[in-house]
């Protein structure tokens, strides 16, 4: 499936929360977000039915994003379901893997391919300031319990502040050496300043060569990320959001006004 410019899109990603168990300072603001009601909150059957319309479109590869996916109940049931889905080639997840250790082993038999883990530092006492509240520890242990479930390639996202390495990411560089794990950083974005470059060892940021349509967790296709473009699946049905996405996806991102990394995935 070809965009109006040409660019080849086959991954779709999803919100399926935007709730979060921790408050990242470049993510939230401490007391949270004024969470989605309920009733908005994009359901299971509805993601099904919308990862199932765009396999037959040409989406092979799904990452499952939010807020954190793993506070979402039932997350591993979702994942079951789409992994019975024919057509997909890549089913992966972005968490903070705090609950990891609890849940790297369901998901795995659930049929969940890969995983990426979001990690600023290794320290401690920088993790807890710089998500507000977080015990590294429980990401430590998180990801020990995906490399033994087989969830591979295991990938660290490290968020660094400008756009070169710090001494954070660079500790977490050597730490993903030491244990078999794949490293890559992405410099600190700004939804509504337009603020983006290319996620350096990953695809986003690169427009000329985005594959992506993305979901919210309150049901609307967005064609970029740094984009307000988002067109309701509930208002317009499947169908026509998802064309609607596709046709109008930008050229080139600019700002997105709209969403916060919560609610849009990241
Ligand atoms: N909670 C999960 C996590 O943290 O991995 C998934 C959602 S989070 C919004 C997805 C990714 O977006 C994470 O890797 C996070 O570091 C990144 N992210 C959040 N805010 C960002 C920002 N302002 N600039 C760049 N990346 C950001
Ligand atoms: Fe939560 Fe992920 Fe945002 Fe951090 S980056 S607050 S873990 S959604």
């Amino acid at each position: 499936m070809l965009d109006k410019f040409s660019r080849k899109i086959n991954y779709l990603r999803i919100s399926v929360t935007d709730r979060c168990n921790l408050r990242c300072r470049y993510c939230m603001p401490e007391e949270g977000v004024c969470s989605i009601p309920h009733k908005e909150i994009i359901r299971f059957e509805e993601i099904v039915e919308v990862v199932r319309f765009t396999i037959d479109k040409g989406i092979d590869k799904i990452r499952l994003t939010g807020g954190e996916p793993l506070v979402r109940k039932g997350i591993v049931n979702l994942v079951k379901e789409l992994a019975l889905l024919k057509g997909i080639k890549d089913l992966a997840m972005t968490t903070n893997g705090i609950l990891l250790n609890e849940f790297a082993e369901p998901l795995a038999q659930a049929g969940l391919h890969r995983i990426n883990i979001s990690m600023d530092t290794i320290d401690p006492e920088k993790f807890r300031y710089l998500t507000r509240g977080g015990d590294i520890n429980k990401v430590f242990e998180g990801i020990k319990a995906a490399q033994k479930a087989g969830l591979s390639p295991l990938k660290i996202n490290c968020v660094v502040e400008g756009n070169s390495m710090t001494k954070d990411a660079e500790a977490v560089f050597n730490y993903c050496k030491s244990n078999g794990l794949e490293f890559r950083y992405i410099s600190q974005m700004n939804l509504s300043e337009g603020i983006f470059q290319v996620v350096h060892g990953g695809t986003g940021g690169d427009c000329q060569h985005c594959n992506r349509l993305r979901l919210t967790s309150n049901g609307k296709f967005k064609p970029c990320l740094f984009s307000d473009l988002e067109y309701d699946i509930r208002e317009l049905g499947i169908e026509n959001a998802f064309e609607k996405a596709l046709n109008g996806k930008p050229e080139k991102g600019t700002k997105n006004h709209n969403n916060c990394f919560n609610n849009i995935g990241g």
